[in-house]
């Protein structure tokens, strides 16, 4: 429990306020999902944190899981008198969102965290910059509608700093670019003062490195004040769990959740965002649907082979946009799929509605 947080140490606005009125009228009451375990929901509200689940309502509302309450979210919930568990009534519209394919259905968008104002892509200087990886990462970041800033890491195993800084730069353009090292402390305080009151931050990026580390020393009071909480597991058991909503003493609020993990690539109008070099040279080509491969009167292949864009950043263009058709393929074939089912589904509603208005007459 810690009673002294409120709503907007939590990230609550005068926008939201406004929002959630008629839902206030209605005698629910705002909270923010810090963790979910098994469809329980551990919801923080300006009371403290209560455990809660969705209301059937919000279930049938669900239009594939998206709308499913996740971390990050705000909800409005029915607080239960009896101290049983509350109820999930409505997930309030999400600001940001990130989301990847859902594990074997491959098309569907699966949320995984919300109302995430920064994100930092973390990769460390131990290694050679991996600019494809990183131009990647930015796409994800910048399509779930947060705003990104790039952490190099590890600044105390670097050969050449400036030279690494510089590589990055060529990748992410005019995203901001931290340097840091969790051995020196260096940076760190630049890391931290991006994470104001009320402010929602995440970190994605490769494994190992030090996505963990920094969380642990930017969150290091509030994890030592809260500890881990109980959940339960599928028997009913209960277990441990991480909170994976974490409000600092210090202000800000960190997300870590094991799906910001795992984060795929998802789609993008992003993709146009992150290399608008392409796109910009694109206009040019002499074929509107070019797909800059084999096609005559290509800009962006003249590009390349004039040396004026990076073969490298071209290749890693070319497959994010082969990877982009493929999804948005398949998802237009389940469209397809979802229309005409639907269409059936509503053919015989009317034709029962038709006959029974027959038989009433
Ligand atoms: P994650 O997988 O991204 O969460 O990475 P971790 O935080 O688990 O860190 C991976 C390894 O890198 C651990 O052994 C850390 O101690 C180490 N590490 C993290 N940050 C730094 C750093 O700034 N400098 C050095 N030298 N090692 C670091
Ligand atoms: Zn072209």
């Amino acid at each position: 429990m810690t009673p002294s947080v409120t709503l907007a140490d939590l990230g609550w606005s005068d926008e939201r306020e406004a929002a959630f009125a008629p839902l206030a009228v209605a005698g629910l009451v705002p909270g923010r999902v810090v963790l979910e375990h098994n469809h329980v929901f551990r919801v923080m509200t300006a009371e403290g944190e209560v455990l809660a689940e969705t209301a059937g309502a919000v279930k049938h509302k669900a239009d594939g899981r998206q709308a499913l309450p996740v971390v990050g979210d705000w909800v409005a919930l029915r607080i239960d008198g009896t101290g049983a568990r509350c109820q999930i009534r409505e997930v309030l519209p999400r600001t940001t969102r990130f989301s990847r394919k859902a594990a074997g259905r491959d098309t569907v968008e699966q949320i995984v965290a919300a109302n995430i104002d920064i994100v930092f892509i973390v990769f460390g200087l131990d290694t050679h910059v991996k600019a494809r990886a990183l131009e990647r990462y930015l796409v994800v970041a910048r399509h779930s509608g947060a705003r990104p800033v790039v952490v190099l890491n590890k600044a105390d195993l670097a050969d050449d700093t400036a030279a690494a800084v510089a590589e990055a730069r060529a990748a992410t353009g005019d995203t901001p670019i931290l340097v840091t090292s969790t051995q020196t402390g260096v940076g760190l305080d630049q890391v931290s003062s991006l994470l104001a009151r009320g402010r929602t931050v995440a970190l994605i990026g490769p494994s190992g490195v030090g996505k963990s580390s920094i969380v642990n020393q930017l969150v290091g009071h509030a994890e030592l004040a809260t500890g881990e909480v109980r959940g339960w597991d599928q028997r009913g058991r209960h277990t441990s769990v991480h909170r994976q909503l974490v409000v600092r003493e210090e202000g800000g609020l960190v997300i870590d959740t094991p799906g910001m993990r795992e984060l795929q690539l998802w789609e993008g109008d992003a993709v146009a965002d992150t290399f608008g070099d392409v796109a910009g040279l694109a206009e040019q080509c002499r074929f509107r649907d070019c797909r800059h491969d084999r096609e005559p009167g290509c800009a962006v292949k003249s590009a390349v082979d004039a040396g004026a864009l990076d073969s490298a950043r071209y290749e890693s263009y070319l497959q994010i946009q082969a990877v982009k058709e493929d999804v948005l393929k398949k998802r237009e074939h389940r469209a397809l799929t979802e229309s005409k089912h639907t269409a059936k589904v509503m053919n015989r509603a009317m034709r029962k509605l038709c006959t029974e208005r027959d038989q009433q007459r």
